[in-house]
């Protein structure tokens, strides 16, 4: 299947379809897979009657290389992101592992805290904030509810997706004013 999407544009863009609906762009980078997951924490995706793991789907979408039996690593450690930047090649899990410790090393580590304009949320407050910003709240409140800067809230709230998508906007808007 990764081999059809890599070669064949059409069958790409609705998969990037289904795929932008599944996922939510982190302070940190990361765009984590807000759909279903296997054991492990790695998104998937039934795509054709075929399920894919989403951030091997993600690399061959980005970088149109069918990976084949290669692993697809994670530079951020995170198997629920599916940020083509945040992926890359590997032959097994030592090299993958070993990959990712150069590729952190590099970027240095993510320092957290309420006054860190980079401190990050977990997956459950993330999606509690976005429910909280199409409820209407401001960024400072919903800052000071999750104890981190008000420029995280922020990002989020502007986050983009592949398709330009703003999170900031309510998705629903079906409750009449
Ligand atoms: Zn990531």
């Amino acid at each position: 299947m990764l081999e059809r999407i890599v070669n064949d544009a059409g069958l790409r863009d609705k998969l990037i379809l289904q795929m932008q609906a599944r996922h939510e762009i982190y302070d940190n980078g990361c765009w984590i897979w807000t759909g279903s997951h296997d054991g492990s924490g790695y998104g998937r995706i039934k795509f054709r009657q075929v399920v894919i793991a989403a951030h091997r789907a993600s690399y061959a979408i980005n970088h149109l290389v069918n990976p084949k039996d290669l692993l697809v690593c994670h530079h951020c450690d995170t198997p629920a992101c599916i940020n083509p930047e945040h992926l890359f090649l590997g032959t097994d899990a030592d090299n993958c592992a070993d990959k990712m410790r150069k590729g952190r090393h590099k970027s240095g580590p993510v320092l957290k805290g309420q006054d860190n304009p980079r401190a990050v949320l977990t997956v459950t407050q993330h999606d509690a904030v976005v429910a909280l910003i199409r409820k209407g709240m401001t960024n400072t409140a919903i800052a000071e509810r999750y104890g981190v800067h008000h420029s995280t809230i922020s990002k989020i709230r502007r986050g983009k997706s592949w398709g330009g998508e703003e999170i900031g906007k309510p998705y629903f808007t079906r409750r009449s004013s």
